[in-house]
């Protein structure tokens, strides 16, 4: 018999298995406070549970922790950590320091079907998505390993999220739960390649996160070259689901990411288009000069050119932050989230 994984439970979930079990709902809140609050997964532990919902936890439920097979640390504190599903597949996860807090970056799936031609992770293909309970596990696996309490989270690991809707969204409400991790929802943020149904889907659902959305060009000739999602929503249509998603959620600020590749979409015309794309809308800019890989056609541009991009944000008073590249040197910066396993597939399938 399957067991269910408690890490992959809502509160309202937890309420109806203590009813399965014939316990009382309060129960939940010590489940909640447990496993998610404290992040301890033993259940023996919590003194307050009854002996009959003690049993049908041990019979019908287990607790994911991944094992840590690799973990790397850059000197800037930055720390990759290989985790292994149950079915022995690896993922990523980082955390990254900056000024005194902890951000960890989530990978949703186990490799990505977008396609971008500037992404590693692209390389290998989708092997499968992520459950919600294996994400939280994730983060349990974080804050285990680091000893500290994980600050903020953003879905920028390996994967679409968008791609995985309803397990992201499960694991979006797992950890803006009140009652177990109470990440604030401003603290959690969605990165998407633009995948524009699922985009309104987050309005309509009132996901509690941010939206980050990857735009990377300011034509739609550059950008169907390197994000082959483009072809389906096209940037007009992806800034207006942008437009529509601030006005459903209010004023909610919304990141654009925006990888600058040498030659390819770092001119001053870019720039000018890119402000005219965002022209009224509340949102951050966030710059990610390129960071190559092996066999990669692209290049990073020079820091000058990306000064002088970023000149011109400023100028139309855009809010501008130039991404460091934080463990460039274990190759845990964005987009380079690759398993060593995958990576060794690959090559050999090549
Ligand atoms: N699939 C989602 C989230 C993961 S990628 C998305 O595409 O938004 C997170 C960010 O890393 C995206 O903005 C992506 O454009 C960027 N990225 C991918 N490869 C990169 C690279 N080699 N250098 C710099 N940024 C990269
Ligand atoms: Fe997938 Fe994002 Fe990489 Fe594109 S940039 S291939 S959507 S992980």
């Amino acid at each position: 018999m399957r067991k269910t994984t408690l890490n992959g439970l809502t509160y309202d979930q937890l309420v109806e298995l203590c009813h399965l079990a014939g316990a009382k709902p309060v129960h939940a809140d010590h489940l909640m406070a447990s496993i998610f609050r404290r992040y301890n997964p033993d259940i023996d532990a919590i003194t307050e549970l009854p002996n009959v919902l003690r049993n049908y936890l041990a019979e019908h439920t287990c607790i994911f922790e991944p094992d840590c097979t690799a973990s790397q640390q850059a000197a800037d504190g930055t720390q990759k950590l290989l985790l292994k599903m149950p079915d022995g597949k690896e993922v990523e996860t980082v955390l990254i320091q900056a000024s005194g807090r902890l951000t960890q970056c989530i990978s949703s799936q186990v490799g990505c079907a977008v396609g971008c031609t500037f992404c590693l992770t692209a390389t290998a293909g989708l092997t499968r998505n992520l459950t919600a309970a294996e994400m939280a596990a994730e983060v349990f696996a974080g804050q285990r390993i680091s000893g500290r309490k994980v600050r903020n989270l953003v879905l920028m690991g390996m994967g679409e999220p968008l791609h995985n809707y309803n397990e992201v969204a499960h694991f979006v409400r797992i950890v803006t739960d009140p009652k177990g991790m109470a990440f604030s929802p401003n603290r959690v943020t969605l990165s998407t390649s633009g995948l524009v149904p699922a985009m309104y889907r987050m309005i309509e659902d009132e996901l509690p996160c941010n939206l980050a959305v990857s735009l990377n060009a300011t034509t739609d000739e550059v950008r169907n070259r390197i994000m082959p999602i483009n072809r389906k929503y096209p940037i007009a249509m992806l800034m207006q689901t942008v437009r529509d998603y601030i006005a459903a959620r209010g004023n909610k600020r919304v990141l654009i990411e925006y990888v600058m590749l040498a030659g390819i979409n770092d001119s001053p015309d870019d720039a000018t288009r890119l402000c005219e794309l965002l022209d009224g809308l509340d949102c951050t800019v966030n710059l990610l000069p390129f960071n190559p890989f092996d066999g990669t056609e692209f290049e990073r541009p020079g820091d000058d050119i990306v000064s002088a991009f970023r000149a011109v944000l400023v100028k139309a008073d855009k809010v501008v932050v130039v991404r460091e590249s934080r463990g460039r040197e274990i190759s845990a910066a964005c987009g380079q989230l690759k398993t060593e396993t995958v990576a060794t597939r690959h090559h050999r399938s090549a």
